[in-house]
């Protein structure tokens, strides 16, 4: 299978050049150049599949010979070595039909995990022993630096340099991205998650970067980031008994919407899906053009539910050519919501009181996301809410609902080590010789 740039579909390159690199020249993302279609006894076999049994089956599709089979099948095997919870939301025993597809028991406590650990292992393949040394550079807004610094820690021929923006992420997120040590190192950018990211894509761009090091981008501008968060919702849409009138539609929080367009892809290949709600906090570039047919990149707000704060999603561009620009048909398979911080508070505190459930405020969006998407129909909905991220990783978001959550021990240990982050300015120029003072 080859990968296209957005920008220029006639330029096409392999799985392995499209994850190595992460972007097109000129800023394309790349698109594989099919979506793999299941048959009717796909279906029926992956029913029976474990979770890393069908992301094999589907990265298969994907990958081709480009990974032996039995290397793919093993990468999957350790990738996805924890449990992934179907919870549904129950009220004094009875249920609501609204399902918690718990995407946060990887080892960073997000559903970043999913895509960090399938890439390092694939990264890792195609390295061998090649005598390359990549360097990562990641914007995070608080879960993917985290989730990448893990997938890649200890390996020999990967340096990771994350940018986070200061004060902008959780203090579990920033003690995860900054304590790893090792091959792992953090960059704390006086300036907001936009910023990070338009660093990073402007390093692309530098020729004089370039030819220092050997760039390789983890944000969800890789198509690597995609193909795994696929993954999940085919294996989470065959696990659910769906009546034969039912629909199923998924609530997904998005930011980025590289999770949204995993799902998409899932849909695409033809698994049991109906619809997909994309859910926004107060940053909600893409449900404002669902509503009025034109995108604007918008400068990002500051939220509690702070990894979906994007003014400019990356993934939109995918979207738009997947669709041909057409934002009628976007609508057939996208609806959209936003809700803001006092909102979201009033959701994760409903959660607990009436179903014993605590969410971290990200899913609480996506909580609120399905009920105002079930409001509008009169269909039998199987709604399913990814939950993006363990509340443990908004401890403090938590407090301020007046819940409390216990820390994982993991993540306490992390709380207990010495932070080490080189704080920069915003700008090309600073990450410039941060970099280059470290070789
Ligand atoms: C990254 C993240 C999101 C947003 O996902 P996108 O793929 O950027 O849309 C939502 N919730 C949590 C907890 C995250 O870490």
């Amino acid at each position: 299978m080859l990968y296209y740039s957005t920008q220029d579909p006639e330029y096409q390159v392999s799985f392995q050049e499209a994850l190595l690199t992460g972007l097109a020249p000129g800023g394309g993302l790349y698109l594989p150049q099919e979506i793999p279609s299941f048959t009717e006894e796909d279906l029926n076999l992956l029913k029976g599949k474990s979770l890393s049994e069908t992301a094999f089956f589907v990265a298969e599709r994907f990958i081709e010979d480009e990974i032996p089979t039995s290397v793919l099948r093993k990468i999957c095997e350790e990738a996805y070595d924890f449990e992934v919870p179907i919870k549904k939301l129950e009220e004094d025993g009875a249920g609501v039909d609204i399902r918690v597809l718990e995407l946060f028991h990887g080892p960073t406590l997000a559903f970043k995990d999913f895509a960090a650990r399938f890439m390092a292992r694939c990264v890792d393949y195609f390295l061998g022993e090649q005598d390359v040394r990549k360097t990562i550079l990641v914007a995070t807004s608080g879960d993917t630096g985290g989730a990448i610094g893990n997938g890649f820690l200890g390996m020999d021929n990967v340096d990771v340099n994350i940018l986070y923006p200061k004060g902008g992420v959780s203090p579990v997120q920033e003690a995860q991205l900054t304590t790893m040590g090792g091959n792992i190192r953090a960059f704390e950018v006086n300036g907001s998650f936009d910023d990070c990211q338009r660093m990073v894509k402007e390093a692309f761009m530098d020729e004089a970067l370039n030819e220092e090091f050997d760039l390789m981008s983890a944000n969800s501008i890789n198509v690597g980031r995609i193909l795994p968060q696929s993954f999940y919702y085919v294996w989470s849409s065959l696990q659910l008994d769906l009546s034969e009138d039912q629909y199923l539609v998924y609530s997904v929080p998005s930011g980025n919407m590289g999770n949204i367009t995993g799902a998409y892809f899932a849909q695409k290949m033809g698994s049991p899906i109906d619809h997909l709600v994309v859910s926004n906090n107060n940053n909600h570039p893409f449900v404002d053009y669902l509503e009025s047919g034109e995108f604007e990149a918008v400068p990002s707000v500051p939220t509690i539910s702070n990894a979906m704060d994007i003014g400019h999603p990356n993934n939109y561009y995918r979207i738009e050519h997947l669709f041909s620009g057409n934002v009628d048909r976007v609508r057939d398979y996208f609806s959209g919501y936003t809700f803001d911080d006092p909102q979201t508070l009033a959701a994760m505190q409903e959660s607990y009181n009436r179903y014993g459930y605590l969410m971290c405020p990200h899913t609480a969006v996506g909580y609120l996301g399905a009920k105002a998407y079930l409001e509008g129909v009169e269909d039998d909905v199987c709604m399913v809410v990814a939950g993006t991220a363990h509340p443990a990783k908004f401890s403090d978001v938590v407090g301020k609902a007046g819940l409390s959550v216990e820390i994982p021990e993991s993540l306490a240990k992390a709380l207990e080590k010495e932070k080490k982050s080189v704080v920069i300015s915003p700008s090309l120029d600073a990450l410039s010789s941060a970099l280059m003072k470290i070789v």
